[in-house]
């Protein structure tokens, strides 16, 4: 039997554990996806430990993607955002992945939107805002990135390369977007939007990567504005699809993984 699981503290309420397992049932692979809680200054000891214990691959959240970078061999896209959020211990070194990335431009593909040559805005530059913006950059997009700290956002449009930056008041960018998407917690479970209304139109794809709740009120405004809408559970589904793709060299059985997230939340 194969062992993957996820690592952060907290791990309570993570959604990764059923959407694993349903993949690996439909599929018949023999395997668990258990969580595990370390403490936050034993994050090397942990990686460590599952490599010595045979773990075939581990997520990572918060607070440890960032350190983890320094102990796996990141690749270039991981190395480029920062942040590793998918262990693969078939290697020695074990070899680090940003997989969140992945779960963006899929959502996208997914919902039969194509990147190529958009103008893209993300709001937010946190952990979640650096996979999306390196993500959009990568599929094509031409990147702005607007953040409540506007050093944050430069900072980020720096180490893509090409992107613009600014703060909040240049949302008004929106208007003349492709793309948007909300990389802050604002409307994590609160009636909240970082974005006003006003700024909303027919012609964009909004992907919120907020998942609680599921409806949040800028897809709910943008979906009244004609836009087309995704939630943040086709990001949570994509970047597990991308972990489970990569550890097992199976396709992942889509639909199976989705049924199992979506009835947990
Ligand atoms: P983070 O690193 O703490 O970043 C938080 C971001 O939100 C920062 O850009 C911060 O701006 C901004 N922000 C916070 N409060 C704000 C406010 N009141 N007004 C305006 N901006 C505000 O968090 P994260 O890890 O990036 O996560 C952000 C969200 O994405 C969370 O809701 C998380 O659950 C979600 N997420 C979803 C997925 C998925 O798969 N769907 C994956 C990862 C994260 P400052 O820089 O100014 O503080």
């Amino acid at each position: 039997m194969q062992v993957f699981g996820l690592v952060g503290n907290p791990v309570g309420h993570s959604l990764s554990p059923p959407m694993h397992e349903a993949a690996y049932e439909a599929l018949g692979i023999d395997a668990r996806y258990v969580t595990f809680e370390p403490a936050v200054d034993e994050i090397d000891r942990a990686v460590e430990g599952a490599a010595a214990l045979g773990i075939a691959g581990l997520n990572v959240t918060i607070p440890f993607k960032r350190d983890v970078l320094d102990l796996v061999d990141p690749d270039p896209l991981a190395a480029r955002i920062g942040a590793v959020n998918t262990v693969d211990f078939s290697t020695t070194p074990p070899s680090g992945h940003n997989t969140d990335a992945a779960g963006v431009t899929r959502s996208f593909t997914h919902h039969g939107v194509d990147l190529d040559g958009r103008d893209a805005v993300v709001v937010g530059a946190g952990g979640a805002g650096r996979a999306v913006a390196f993500a959009l950059a990568d599929a094509g997009c031409a990147v702005h990135v607007a953040n409540r700290t506007v050093e944050t956002a430069e900072e980020l449009a720096a180490s893509v390369g090409g992107a613009t930056a600014g703060g909040l008041d240049t949302l008004e960018r929106i208007a003349g977007a492709d793309v948007l998407v909300n990389a802050t917690s604002v409307g994590m479970d609160e009636d909240a939007s970082p974005v006003p209304a006003e700024h909303l139109h027919g012609d964009l794809a909004v992907l919120d990567a907020v998942y609680s709740p599921i409806e949040t009120r800028l897809l709910r405004e943008a979906r009244a504005a004609g836009a087309t809408t995704i939630d943040g559970a086709w990001m949570l589904l994509f970047q597990g699809v991308d972990a489970f793709e990569r550890w097992t060299g199976h396709d992942a059985p889509v639909d199976a993984m989705n049924d199992a997230l979506r009835a947990r939340l």
